[in-house]
């Protein structure tokens, strides 16, 4: 008898209804392919979900690992591919059948000339489960484990074990692109993630204080963005120079200024690096009154100087606990707790303002050539490819 090991990925259809599915599946498709970039694979689309089959069995673990962060995924069953015959259909439904607990078997024949009918093939492989298996009960609502046999057209049934909990969301490239906001921090990778997760294609903008910030915190964005892309499919990371910028400001403005006047170039910068990516949205990692710059009126003062997209922050109403637990399952964690200097830690006030008045603000900038600034700025943009 020849089993060969397939892998079924479902996804959430309710969001797929309507005109927009084909162009949904479509995407979907493309990012479970480049997901298994580099490993021998097949995918296929019967109806309603992905089967994944003639792969490398030696690298299943890691297969699956890719799978479930593909956005889009909701649940992934590891499975059979066997002979539409019962004796072989139960081989494999014992190769991913518990010791104990309850259990359902849901069959579907799509080909109609096998023998036994769906409430047939349930009751006969239920049977024999409980027969060898004097811990097992069956339970037809709540299941600890789902077995699904699918007999197929083709003389091959396929029979698939418990539902891995996947990432979830909505595809990647259906929701348009943002800028993100990518500090070394534990905030913005989550936030990146958050939003790519609802279908948006990320690109990354880091500003970085070189020679006052090391190289070690731009490697660690690097490493953050790498870790991200996992997830995303892949994505462009921006590197910008504010070191002029910084210098300039604490020559000629109030020290305690620093961190809302950096704020506002820091987004003046987004914006033109959104409109030259392509990008529709500014996305950043704050979250509200965390720190002394992300008060509200903090907030105003950097939307001001946006002229035509939303900034989107994903993270303003959740607690710093459930940033951090968040960071952790994404994987995001252990590198952005690695020591290093962030940009905004550069000539730091003892005391920053913390409800910055727009108009005071608008009145210390006049000091600066704006422009020159954040041309000066953008010329020093590098960009790697994760
Ligand atoms: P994070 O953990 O994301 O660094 P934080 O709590 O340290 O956030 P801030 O330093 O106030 O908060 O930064 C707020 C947001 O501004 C960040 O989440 C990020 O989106 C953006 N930001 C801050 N510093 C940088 C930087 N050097 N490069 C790019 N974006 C930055
Ligand atoms: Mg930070």
């Amino acid at each position: 008898m020849n089993m060969e090991k397939v892998i079924i990925v479902r996804y959430c259809e309710i969001h797929l209804k309507g005109k927009n599915r084909g162009y949904f599946e479509k995407v979907f498709m493309t990012n479970l392919e480049r997901s298994l970039a580099g490993i021998r694979h097949e995918i296929r689309k019967p109806s309603g979900r992905y089967i994944v089959e003639n792969f490398d069995e030696d690298r299943v673990e890691e297969i699956i690992d890719r799978l479930k962060k593909v956005f889009g995924t909701h649940t992934l069953s590891l499975g059979y591919k066997v002979g539409a015959d019962m004796n072989e259909i139960y081989s494999a439904v014992k190769l991913l059948i518990p010791d104990s607990g309850s259990f359902k078997v849901e069959a579907n024949r799509a080909d109609k000339s096998f023998p036994l009918n769906s409430m047939q093939i349930n009751a006969e492989i239920g049977g024999r489960i409980l027969a060898q298996n004097p811990k097992l009960c069956v339970d037809v609502h709540d299941p600890n484990t789902t077995i699904c046999i699918d007999i197929r057209e083709n003389g091959t049934a396929l029979v698939f074990g418990d539902r891995i909990k996947a990432a979830g969301g909505m595809p990647v490239g259906t929701a348009g692109k943002g800028l993100l906001l990518l500090s070394g921090g534990i905030d913005s990778p989550v936030a990146g993630y958050m939003i790519a997760k609802r279908g948006m294609v990320i690109e990354g903008l880091h500003f970085h204080s070189y020679p006052y910030t090391n190289m070690q915190a731009r490697e660690k964005v690097e490493e953050l963005a790498k870790i991200l892309s996992t997830y995303t499919g892949g994505m462009n990371l921006n590197i910008v120079s504010v070191t002029h910028i910084q210098e300039t400001i604490h020559k000629y403005c109030p020290a305690e200024m620093m961190v809302t006047l950096l704020r506002r170039f820091m987004m003046r910068i987004a914006e033109r690096i959104c409109i030259q990516t392509g990008a529709q949205c500014i996305i950043t990692g704050e979250s509200l009154g965390q720190v002394a710059s992300q008060t509200i009126e903090g907030m105003t003062s950097s939307n001001a100087v946006i002229q035509g997209m939303p900034v989107l922050r994903p993270l303003v109403g959740f607690d710093k606990t459930e940033i951090i637990e968040r960071s952790r399952a994404i994987g995001t964690f252990e590198t952005s707790i690695q020591p290093y200097e962030d940009c905004c830690t550069v000539f730091l006030p003892k005391h920053p303002l913390i409800r910055p008045k727009l108009e005071s603000v608008q009145k210390a900038e006049e000091k600066l050539n704006i422009e020159e600034l954040v041309q000066e700025a953008l010329n020093s943009l590098e960009s790697v490819q994760f």
